[in-house]
């Protein structure tokens, strides 16, 4: 069993609010939402981080923004807008190390972000 927390939830071994989910990716409501949508996506395989990335991940980090504009359409956020965020190491804030990406709307963002 892995200890990895987003990797127990796409396994199914921690419960979470699914939004989308396909063979690659799963999405589902951040526990702390901060905005009135906010959904993470994460690709199922585990990869630490964009800085993990490699140029093999190429195909999965462009599906990852295409399945964030999915889920972006399905929550009814195109027409007003919404934020895609990838929290990226320590100072990044990234706090749960497997790639994730965040989707965010249903209000006004903020700029420059915190
Ligand atoms: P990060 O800070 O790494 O960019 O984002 C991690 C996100 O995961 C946070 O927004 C946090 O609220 C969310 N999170 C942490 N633990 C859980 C959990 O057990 N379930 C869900 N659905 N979200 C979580
Ligand atoms: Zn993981």
């Amino acid at each position: 069993m892995t200890d990895c927390l987003f990797c127990r939830i796409a396994n199914k071994e921690i419960p979470a609010t699914i939004r989308y989910e396909d063979d690659t990716f799963l999405a589902f409501a951040d526990i702390s939402p901060q905005a009135p949508s906010h959904t993470l996506i994460i690709p199922k395989r585990h990869v630490d981080s964009l800085s993990a990335a490699t140029d093999d991940d190429e195909a999965l980090l462009g599906k990852l923004l295409l399945t964030a504009q999915k889920v972006a359409r399905q929550e009814g956020l195109l027409e007003d807008g919404y934020r895609v965020v990838i929290n990226t190491g320590e100072a990044g804030g990234q706090t749960v190390r497997h790639l994730h990406a965040h989707l965010l709307g249903g209000r006004d963002m903020q700029w420059p972000p915190g």
